[in-house]
């Protein structure tokens, strides 16, 4: 890391202008938790929690998650720390919980399996929410929402848990609820959703997917996967329209959010934080505290008017290039 990026370590994400934007890391790993401490983070965007219950032979138990997720709690205290529930199906699957669907990508992934399983869901929540008790800075977050009632039971599963721990003895505060909007659907009732949680989170590596019908995964057609493609970008502004005359708080937490010329454009759409890998992160400091906001908001003006994703790739790195 150069040593210009890494003097930004401990200054704030704020434009020139005075715009502040919250930069989050996405962990996944006990590593990840060093790798953010040098980059200066806002806290935990997304934290995923499959990693551990794939490289076991079984489901992990309630103790042994508590343990991982205190961890990461602990680490970044008082900081917030998103933790999302079980996203597995799709391309990530468990040895020892097979799941057999023609079509993985529109089968039974996320909350889907685990509200289906709600044994699994309640061990997971319960493990979260003793690994918050004396620290309040937990938010947990459902993965592959598609419609209302999911969110209604997952919070009413939350409920059960936390009633539950308080009659066993443990208090732990109630944590804020978030769904990521990964799946088109949600971006048409982000409304609705904001209006049943604490904040939303755009997942743009499933949104873009299942926008353009393009494998994220598929090398025959990564060249249609294209984060800048006007479909994209036009669902990702609705969703922080949305956010912002609900006085919801929105983020991104997909691989957008960690390049620099289009943090920008999301800076721009009046997003409230970014969620990225800690390697990309001072990276994007750099743009916010360059780049002044009534520059961006130009940008973005420009961007969402223009109907092909290589106009506005040469309009972002434009800018960068400007500012140096
Ligand atoms: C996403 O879909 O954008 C996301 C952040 O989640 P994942 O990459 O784990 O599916
Ligand atoms: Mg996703």
């Amino acid at each position: 890391l150069s040593a210009g990026l890494k003097s930004l370590q401990h200054e704030r994400s704020i434009t020139p202008d005075g715009v502040a934007i919250k930069l989050y890391v996405n962990t996944g790993l006990v590593a990840d938790i060093g790798a953010s401490r040098e980059v200066g983070c806002d806290g935990v965007g997304l934290h995923r929690t499959e990693f551990p219950f794939m490289i076991r032979d079984r489901f992990p138990g309630e103790e042994e998650q508590a343990q991982l997720y205190r961890e990461v709690l602990e680490a970044f205290a008082p900081l917030p720390v998103t933790l999302r529930t079980l996203d597995v199906g799709g391309d990530k699957t468990l040895p020892y919980f097979p799941i057999h669907d023609d079509n993985p990508f529109l089968g039974w992934r996320g909350i889907r399996m685990t509200l289906d399983h709600p044994e699994i869901f309640l061990t997971q929540i319960r493990a979260m929410l003793r690994a918050s008790e004396g620290l309040g800075n937990l938010r947990i977050m459902f993965p592959m929402v598609s419609r209302l009632e999911e969110v209604e039971e997952a919070r009413r599963l939350v409920e059960r848990a936390r009633r539950e721990l308080a009659e066993e003895g443990v208090e732990a505060p109630a944590p804020l609820l978030g769904a990521m909007v990964e799946v088109p659907a949600a971006v048409y009732q982000a409304e609705s959703l904001a209006r049943r949680l604490d904040f939303l989170s755009v997942g743009s590596n499933d949104l873009a997917q299942y926008l353009l019908a393009v494998d994220r995964n598929n090398s025959r057609v990564a060249s249609l996967y294209d984060e800048l493609h006007p479909a994209v970008l036009r669902a990702v502004n609705e969703v922080a329209e949305v956010g912002r005359r609900m006085e919801v708080p929105v983020t991104v937490c997909g691989g957008m959010a960690g390049d620099p010329g289009i943090a920008l454009l999301l800076l721009a759409m009046g997003m409230d934080g970014l969620s990225m890998s800690s390697a990309g992160l001072l990276r994007v400091k750099w743009a916010v505290r360059t780049v002044p906001y009534r520059d961006a908001r130009r940008l973005l003006d420009r961007a969402l008017g223009m109907e092909y994703p290589s106009e506005v790739r040469r309009l972002t790195n434009e800018t960068l290039e400007a500012h140096g």
